[in-house]
């Protein structure tokens, strides 16, 4: 596992060369963003080692198997770390592929694994994991999250975004890297997500698969652009 630290407060650990999960460091101890794929366990510990503090809380963006694939090993090596999701999506991870009569009727697609760790915390939009805020990412998933790490203004966004093999939205087919897209539920949904987290204009965006960038503006009005989205404010 490939371990850098991108941010002052973000380690990127990278598994295949494109399969990112993070620690973000907080005075208090480490917050695991995503478990990637199973098998990854070992790896994660050993890196969050390396930094000396300890694990404490688990956060995942969706549920999809590259993101939650490690939930178990890791809740089982860490039984006192909080394990967050957003509460919708908390029904995915249990299994329950019911569609709210608000939500587009899009296939949802993707891998979900069957997952025996229950989240120990339900989050809606607003709420504060340590210095992370909750802000809601539909799209690629019917609950997906961002995380906005409020010290720097680095968004951690998921699969909302992709930037391996250039930047694009989770709701647009990057030909050279199109796993994420093809996993998407309501595209439509996903690149208004998409516009609505380049408004509030973050520092840097980490991203479920791909490198981070700095100062991403620019690059995710181009993704925006490759969408027809370029300029629009995001609907509410
Ligand atoms: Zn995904």
């Amino acid at each position: 596992m490939r371990q850098r630290l991108d941010r002052p407060n973000l380690t990127r650990l990278t598994r295949l060369g494109f399969v990112n999960a993070y620690l973000v460091h907080e005075e208090a101890g480490l917050t695991l963003v995503d478990t990637m794929i199973s098998g990854s366990a070992d790896g994660i510990m050993a890196a969050a080692g390396e930094l000396g503090r300890p694990l404490r809380r688990i956060v995942l963006t969706h549920g999809h198997g590259d993101h939650v694939g490690s939930l178990d090993a890791l809740s089982q090596r860490l039984p006192e770390a909080e394990i967050a999701i957003s509460t919708r999506e908390s029904r995915l991870l249990a299994g329950d592929r019911v569609l709210d009569a608000s939500e587009p009727a899009s296939k949802i697609r993707g891998s979900w694994p069957t997952v025996s760790t229950a989240p120990t915390r339900l989050l809606e939009p607003g709420d504060r994991v340590g210095s992370l805020r909750v802000i809601a990412a539909p799209g690629h998933t019917p609950g997906h999250i961002a995380l906005m790490d409020e010290r720097d203004g680095t968004l951690i966004a998921g699969d909302a975004y992709s930037t391996l093999a250039g930047i694009s939205t989770g709701g647009h087919t990057n030909r050279r890297f199109p796993l994420v897209a093809m996993a998407t539920w309501d595209r439509e949904t996903a690149n208004r997500t998409a516009a609505s987290l380049r408004e509030l204009e973050p520092a840097a965006l980490a991203v479920g698969h791909g490198p981070v960038i700095a100062s991403p503006v620019a690059a995710m009005d181009r993704a925006l652009e490759a969408v027809g989205m370029a300029g629009r404010r995001a609907a509410a």
